[in-house]
């Protein structure tokens, strides 16, 4: 009579295929492991993805140094503010402190658990100078109504797309819309990974070239161009303190991959969000927001939401599904609840009630393409028993 349990059911597992494993293995015969030709193509695979010959791409190793990168750039420093949402994941904000600016966190709309438009322009003082709005688990945030208000108040905006690819906003994939520059985290968890990368795109030129000088050590590329003609290859200058952000050719190549099936993985995950959100229409809890008609959702997570007339508390649902051999997650702790942020900044509860609130009814169930239809039901299955 004893059945063995099913095995556990990670949160997340990447899928690598053997076209990933044959080409991480051509690097490694190839001597050529480090920033070389795969790098660079898998930058210009990012752009002929995303559609649009005007953009720059800069592959970078974690999407947490595009951040970085992106405001160096743009010149955010001491005395300057920038915007985040509270709820998100620490790096959205840590590199506005890298700076030595100071982060104006703000709160949700409960609806789509995005950074909320109205408390964005609520925040703004004469020293902010940019925005960074979050696709939150994939869902495009409303970057209509952002882009007015930065335009308006002449700030930048830098988009942490870390769980946005592909997302569209009005039938525009993120990547392609009108902000200063956009940065894609390729992490092991992500919705495609380079186990650890990043790319920032940016259609200002001069925005890329300061980011792919400093990725490296704000090494001039333009000047060992310049001296190439009647210098050996030896030469180089250092125009600025940069920094050793560049992505390895190891890492290209499952980027290369990985990106030719982001499409398909992306209809893969939003097939579960859809099974899922089947089998938990009547029970009390809030299914994720959905994107507007026509519109991608990544689908990097699936966030359900206690109704607030639960009995059974998010914490105890997490540990009934660890129980049933199920992982969970919770996506955030926000940003005003952790020991740095809170101290820093004098951050209360009261002052984020929508993240707040989402918070602490929450969880993230398993989304990933090597889900098998009969994962997606046991999940299924083991929520409904847990809401008994
Ligand atoms: C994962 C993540 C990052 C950081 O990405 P890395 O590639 O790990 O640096 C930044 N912002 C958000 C919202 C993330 O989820």
């Amino acid at each position: 009579m004893t059945d063995t349990p099913p095995p556990f059911l990670p949160f997340a597992l990447p899928e690598i295929g053997d076209e990933e494993i044959a080409e991480v293995v051509d690097s490694l015969r190839s001597g050529w492991v480090t920033t070389g030709p795969k790098a660079r193509r898998f930058e210009q695979d990012f752009v002929a993805f995303l559609g649009d010959p005007s953009l720059h791409a800069v592959a970078v190793n974690s999407a947490t140094a595009g951040l970085h990168l992106a405001l160096e750039a743009l010149g955010i420093g001491p005395g300057d503010e920038v915007i985040t949402t509270t709820h998100t994941f620490t790096a959205t904000a840590e590199v506005v402190r890298y700076l030595g600016a100071d982060v104006k966190l703000v709160d949700i709309d409960p609806a789509t658990l995005n950074i909320d438009p109205a408390a964005v322009e609520a925040a703004i003082t004469p020293r902010t100078r940019a925005l960074i709005p979050v696709h939150y688990a994939g869902l495009a945030a409303d970057m209509a109504t952002l882009g007015d208000t930065a335009r308006r108040h002449g700030l930048a905006v830098v988009e942490d797309a870390a769980h946005a690819l592909p997302t569209t906003h009005a039938g525009h994939l993120v990547g392609t819309l009108d902000s200063a520059a956009t940065v894609f985290s390729f992490y092991a968890n992500k919705t495609i990974t380079t186990g650890e990368g990043g790319m920032l795109v940016t259609r200002d030129a001069a925005l890329a070239k300061r980011a792919q000088v400093m990725r490296l050590h704000g090494m001039s590329r333009d000047a060992f161009d310049r001296f190439r003609s009647d210098k050996p290859s030896w030469f180089y200058e250092i125009v600025a303190p940069g920094f050793k952000y560049n992505l390895t050719d190891i890492a290209a190549a499952l980027g290369l991959h990985q990106l030719k099936k982001a499409r398909a993985f992306q209809a893969r995950r939003a097939a579960i969000a859809e099974a899922y959100d089947a089998a938990f229409a009547g029970l009390p809890v809030i299914t994720p927001p959905r994107p507007a008609e026509g519109d991608l959702h990544a689908w990097h997570l699936y966030v359900l939401r206690l109704a607030d007339d639960v009995h059974v508390s998010r914490d105890t649902l997490i540990e009934r599904l660890f129980a049933a051999g199920i992982g969970c997650s919770v996506h955030y702790i926000p940003l005003h609840l952790q020991p740095y942020w809170r101290d820093r900044y004098a951050l209360l509860p009261e002052m984020f009630p929508h993240s707040q609130h989402a918070y602490e009814r929450m969880l993230s169930l398993p989304i990933y393409t090597r889900m098998t239809d009969a994962d997606v039901a046991r999940v299924a299955l083991a929520v409904r028993e847990a809401l008994r």
